[in-house]
């Protein structure tokens, strides 16, 4: 259970907005033309440098978690240059297969999350999993993120 008057809770919080705000960026990015995933890139480094400053500044700058923040500042890097940066099509639509591996592309309303500025999730399954691997990995129990520790 959430212990909302423990002193890390606000951290934790602040830290999963960031990563929310992350996911939400590299989904744009999976079904996006190179050039705009270069733009997008950009929104991710604001977010990436503030869980930096939470673990540095509430964490006692804990190694593992600077170490999966680098992981998962990497896979924003490998998602913006896959095919080499030449990706051409643009499916920020959702409608149809992702610009990279082909698949399908999901898209769909959240019910559990509601997102007034963002309804619709538009993402491609198999390139998300570049980056919810990291992003899981950091908000894990004690030694992420995690809200088990509160
Ligand atoms: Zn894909």
């Amino acid at each position: 259970m959430l212990d909302l008057s423990h002193p890390q809770s606000e951290h934790i919080f602040a830290a999963a907005r960031e990563m929310d705000r992350i996911l939400m960026v590299a989904h744009k990015m999976t079904v996006a033309s190179s050039s705009k995933r270069e733009v997008l890139f950009e929104l991710t480094k604001a977010p990436i440098a503030k869980l930096m400053e939470v673990n540095e500044h509430h964490f006692g700058n804990s190694e593992t978690i600077r170490g999966r923040i680098a992981m998962l500042a990497k896979s924003l890097v490998t998602l913006r240059n896959l095919n080499e940066g030449k990706i051409t099509d643009d499916r920020s639509d959702g409608i149809g297969h992702c610009p990279y591996c082909s698949t399908p592309i999901k898209r769909f309303q959240p019910q559990y999350k509601p997102r007034p500025d963002d309804s619709w999730l538009i993402y491609c399954p198999q390139c998300s999993n570049l980056y919810t691997k990291p992003l899981d990995k950091l908000s894990l129990d004690g030694v992420g993120f995690g809200t088990d520790a509160i």
